[in-house]
């Protein structure tokens, strides 16, 4: 039961007549999480399954799978990372209700106002998103540079383990504190 994805729908009806929708939306057009791209060529495919869980609960299962163009934060060049994720939603009507959901469910809050269904799929990506992203270690430049020039100093660390006289100055430094 795939129908075309409205712009905006009442949630609560959507998990009762258990509506389905999958399909491709442009990143272009997801203008929340286009802001953490490097360029919004490509597209997110998505599906949103609406219905009702074994405790009656409204809920709403979202998959989204994406390649998302973001700046690695070590090199700045362009990191493309691979979402595919899939959150279960239950819609709740305020804070109270959404502290009292299980562990596996995430809150949806819903009002009177019917929802936007895009920003769902906005959130799951927004979400897949690392805080701090980057390139894997050996896939980013800067870190082979420097894994580099770590190899070429290797030699120079031989007396690491020597306190050395700074070590015996702050001793005497001590004692000497403890005489006054
Ligand atoms: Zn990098």
């Amino acid at each position: 039961m795939l129908s075309l994805l409205p712009d905006y729908a009442d949630p609560r009806r959507l998990c009762a007549l258990g509506k389905a929708y999958e399909g491709t939306v442009p990143l272009a057009q997801l203008s929340r999480v286009t802001p953490l791209l490097t360029s919004t060529g490509g597209e997110a495919a998505f599906v949103l399954q609406f219905g009702t869980d074994a405790d009656g609960r409204a809920v709403v299962d979202v998959h989204v799978r994406a390649e998302l163009p973001v700046q690695c934060q070590r090199c700045l060049d362009t990191v493309r990372l691979t979402v595919d994720s899939v959150s279960r939603l239950a819609l709740v009507e305020g804070s109270d209700e959404a502290a009292r959901l299980p562990e596996n469910l995430d809150p949806l809050l819903v009002g009177d106002e019917r929802l936007g269904l895009r920003s769902l799929i906005e959130d799951e990506l927004i979400l897949a998103v690392p805080a701090v992203p980057a390139h894997q270690p050996e896939q980013c430049p800067v870190v082979l540079a420097e894994t580099d020039a770590a190899a070429t100093q290797h030699g120079d660390d031989d007396d690491a383990r020597d306190p050395g006289p700074f070590a015996a100055l702050a001793g005497l430094k001590r004692e000497s504190g403890q005489n006054d």
